[in-house]
């Protein structure tokens, strides 16, 4: 079993944040395209930080300035700024939920400059990069790193930040359904509950306010996908494809497939769900799903990239076909 952070590493982490002057300029950065988790925990932890009296916070992530619709309007956005308007040389950089350097695109430089880092993460694959290592693979999002970090910094929690937590919290386990839904983790959400926020109007914000034609546009990606029983040793595979000409026929951005996966993955007859996403030509983001008969982190990791036992990704090339195939052999190398 994989340990969460050693006492000495939440001191040292609650050290490097005390390290700050309250005028210094403090980075925050998730990972490039950002879910919930990397926003919520991120903007949720800024504001913990501006409660503290920093009066220099900026947040931003890697690539095009996208922020998905539902998350625009998270307490602390206001915090987030692009790429480009993040700070040169900060006195601290702060990490969130980024397994590995590749997620941070050219803000990884910042954070190997950077006089302190604090690195806050929940995946099994992380790779162990950055300054003070706050990496829990037990915990459910870094939402839960994040309230342990703020905890300890003697931030109490406010509807804002709770608001932030929370949709971090729910995003990363589907709503409370995935495996890593744990005591902790219901208490965790009884506190941030407990501030006074709504979990039915936040929810509804953010899983159940899509624009028509993403509706429209998943039914197109679900009416072709394939089930392979064969696969995965028997115990089935399903896929799916959407390319950038279909977001373009119902004018929808690329994170509207982000969630696709789930409607995917609740295939009864397949343990293995995948869905491939086109980024470029020959470029793919590849989402891969398990109920337990595979290790698809290992499956990612052998492409270059990352994720949990369960639920993880990587970027393909070529053909849907192409990369299918590979992760038709690879599913087969990491059954359990
Ligand atoms: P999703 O399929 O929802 O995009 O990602 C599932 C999990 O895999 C998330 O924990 C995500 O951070 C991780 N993941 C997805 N794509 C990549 C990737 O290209 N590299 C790495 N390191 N992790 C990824
Ligand atoms: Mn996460």
């Amino acid at each position: 079993m994989t340990l969460g952070p050693s006492a000495q590493q939440w001191a040292a982490a609650v050290a490097a944040v005390r390290s700050a002057g309250l005028d210094d300029e403090i980075q925050l950065i998730c990972h490039v395209n950002p879910d919930g988790d990397a926003l919520g925990s991120m903007l949720g932890f800024g504001l913990g930080l501006r409660r503290l009296g920093f009066t220099r916070v900026r947040a931003t992530f890697p690539g095009d300035f996208v922020v998905p619709t539902p998350y625009q309007r998270l307490p602390g956005a206001d915090l987030l700024v692009p790429e480009p308007d993040a700070f040169a040389d900060p006195r601290l950089v702060m990490v969130f939920d980024v397994a590995s350097e590749s997620r941070l695109g050219a803000l990884a430089g910042r954070l190997a400059a950077a006089p302190a880092s604090v690195v806050l993460d929940h995946h099994a694959s992380n790779t162990g990069f950055g300054g003070v290592r706050l990496v829990d693979p037990q915990a459910a999002a870094t939402s839960v790193v994040a309230d342990g970090l703020l905890s300890r910094l003697g931030v109490p929690l406010d509807p804002e930040i709770a608001e932030c937590l929370y949709v971090a919290l729910a995003t990363d386990t589907g709503s409370f359904k995935f495996d890593m839904t744990t005591v902790s983790v219901h208490e965790l959400a009884a506190r941030l509950i407990a501030t006074g926020i709504r979990p039915g109007e936040i929810s509804r914000q953010i899983f159940d306010s899509k624009p028509f034609g993403a509706m429209k546009l998943t039914g197109e990606v679900l009416g072709r996908a394939v089930l392979e029983p064969a696969a995965a040793g028997g115990r089935g595979m399903v896929w799916t494809y959407a390319t950038l000409a279909d977001l373009e026929r119902y004018g929808q951005p690329p994170y509207v497939l982000d969630t696709l996966i789930d409607p995917v993955r609740s295939v009864a007859e397949a343990d293995v769900s995948v869905v491939v996403k086109q980024v470029a030509a020959g470029e793919w983001s590849v989402s891969l799903r398990s109920k337990g008969a595979v290790d698809v982190s290992g499956v990612a990791v052998s492409q270059g990239g990352g994720g949990h036992r369960l639920a993880a990704g990587f970027t393909g090339y070529g053909e849907p076909s192409d990369v299918v195939d590979t992760v038709r052999r690879l599913v087969d190398e990491h059954l359990n």
